[in-house]
């Protein structure tokens, strides 16, 4: 190779200047994906500048490769929504791509696909307000991953650091967990107990997707779900502690017991020490009319006491007026 070859060589490898369509996809890898730590955002330029190439060279499937990896590396720099729409679009085009990180290793491109889908529907149930409609992306992310059936992710943990990130399984029954406990919040005003079947189920699959925190409150919540206690005042019996009872402050003593147990009812009611059980309706009935009364002698004391401090007001302001006359007089006699 002559001087003003290696010249031209050289320039190439510096700046990318004159290389054809396969060395410029070439030097994404080298010049980004392969180094030591990776230059995601180089590899990307070099992905888009290949892509061009490809196109004027007409091989549109090597274009469509080079732009589905621009996209995939700019999803791993930069996780969000819009990218990962456009990473799937550009997926869809094309039937394998190279493993992330790798120049040499390819995958197919449908399972990658159904787990960008899978995240987007569950980033979108997350998203949601709606009760009903947050159940149904839940659901609907959860029936995604399960087509993943074990294989192992590729982006999920990018997107999330919580829930299982190692199998897509886990991750399809955590999902359906997350379902049938909002499912279990939106019914329990209307029904409890199926309510607590929902929290009961969640709390199975929870523990089944080794999320363990979750597990543990759903657990602690179909506890107090399932409890029912009786009433002390209206004497109905209601489920779900501090949603349909609450425990307020009372004086008991040995005799309630004791009339309680003669009568056969419930001793559940004072079964904590100073304290008794009312469902909801009576101790909001009881909680306000207390805070009226309150409200009421608040203004009474407002009432009295307001007059009485205007007038301590009035003879500070007299002493006050006093003190400076006295000074001023005090303040001729020594200058
Ligand atoms: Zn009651």
């Amino acid at each position: 190779m002559g001087f003003l070859d290696k010249m031209k060589e050289s320039v190439k490898d510096a700046t990318g200047i004159g290389l054809n369509a396969q060395q410029q996809y070439e030097r994404a890898y080298q010049k980004g994906v392969l180094l030591q730590p990776p230059k995601y955002q180089d590899a990307i330029k070099e992905f888009h500048s290949a892509t061009e190439k490809f196109l004027k060279d007409g091989n549109k499937a090597m274009a469509d490769r080079a732009t589905a990896n621009a996209c995939l590396y700019q999803l791993v720099v930069n996780p969000d929504r819009e990218s990962l729409a456009k990473a799937i679009q550009a997926l869809e085009g094309i039937p394998e791509i190279e493993r992330i990180g790798s120049q040499k290793d390819m995958m197919a491109t449908p399972p990658l696909i159904t787990e960008l889908n899978a995240i987007g529907e569950e980033l979108s149930a997350r998203d949601a307000d709606d009760g009903a409609d947050k159940i149904a992306k839940f659901r609907k992310a959860g029936d995604t991953f399960m087509k993943l059936g074990s294989s192992p992710f590729q982006f999920v943990d990018k997107f999330s650091t919580e829930g299982p990130l190692d199998k897509a399984m886990n991750r399809s029954i955590y999902c359906m967990a997350l379902a049938d406990y909002h499912e279990g919040l939106c019914l329990v005003m209307e029904s409890p107990t199926r309510a607590h079947d929902f929290m009961q189920k969640a709390s199975i699959e929870f523990r089944q997707s080794m999320t363990n925190d979750w597990a543990e409150k759903t657990g602690a919540y179909v506890e107090r779900i399932k409890s029912k206690r009786h009433c002390w005042m209206c004497s109905r019996e209601m489920q779900g502690k501090d949603i349909f009872y609450k425990y307020y402050p009372a004086k008991s003593e040995k005799y309630h017991h004791q009339l309680v147990q003669d009568l056969k009812q419930d001793h559940g009611m004072i079964d904590s020490p100073n304290s008794v059980t009312l469902c909801t309706i009576c101790g909001s009935s009881i909680e306000n009319q207390a805070d009226h009364y309150a409200v009421m002698r608040a203004q009474e004391v407002k009432d009295w006491v307001e007059p009485i401090l205007a007038e301590y007001q009035k003879v500070l302001q007299n002493h006050h007026e006093r003190l400076k006359d006295l000074e001023a007089v005090a303040h001729r006699h020594t200058s």
